[in-house]
């Protein structure tokens, strides 16, 4: 890889894709090399520079270190369920932007989405879901699923697929920060869904 600085960190977007994707397959393959070794919290505990920011969702079985083999202080990671852009979340990839120079962002949607399972479902009634849930899942609802055909056999999976790419859209619209960014060519955002069973991630266009 050509883009990398003497720490070994990817100085471009595109490099810093690579890096994850290659992380990946050594997590589907079960070779997986990060350390996270007690030598290492001295620099960690100096300062960070991930080189990546993820949005992920809060399911127990999307960790984004793991699934792109990474170590502690590689990825700045935000969650929610559903994986959407909240304002609390564009702010938190604006400080990696801006401050931490983060060339990346993914917006890392997976298989089987129970929040966009629930969206779908309850795509026409989510006031019937208990608690504060309808604030979260009306905001799936309006991006993917409000006219989705839920008989259709791949439907989970293409709302799952349009919620993630749904995000780099709010993210570029929701941020100048992002947007400016990315025009200048010092960030890439892109969106992607985790198969459970392989452990593969893959862009979606
Ligand atoms: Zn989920």
């Amino acid at each position: 890889m050509a883009a990398t600085q003497t720490d070994g960190r990817p100085t471009s977007p595109d490099a810093a894709l690579a890096r994850l994707m290659e992380g990946n397959v050594r997590y589907a393959e079960g070779r997986m090399q990060s350390q996270n070794l007690p030598a290492a919290r001295d620099g960690l505990a100096a300062g960070q520079a991930p080189f990546a920011a993820v949005i992920r969702c809060a399911d127990s079985r999307v960790a984004p270190e793991i699934v792109f083999d990474q170590s502690l202080g590689d990825l700045f990671v935000c969650g929610v369920a559903g994986n959407i852009p909240t304002p609390e979340i564009v702010a938190s990839l604006e400080y990696a932007v801006a401050v931490l120079g983060t060339k990346l962002i993914v917006v890392m949607g997976h298989a089987s989405c129970g929040a966009v399972g629930a969206a779908m479902e309850h795509r026409h009634d989510s006031g019937a879901l208990p608690g504060t849930l309808p604030a979260l899942i009306d905001q799936i609802i309006a991006r993917c699923t409000a006219n989705a055909d839920p008989t259709a056999p791949d439907a989970l999976e293409k709302a799952i697929a349009c919620n993630a790419r749904q995000g780099i859209d709010e993210l570029m619209q929701g941020s100048r920060i992002i947007a400016e960014a990315v025009e200048a060519g010092s960030l890439r955002v892109v969106a992607g869904v985790q198969d459970l069973q392989s452990g593969r991630f893959t862009l979606v266009d």
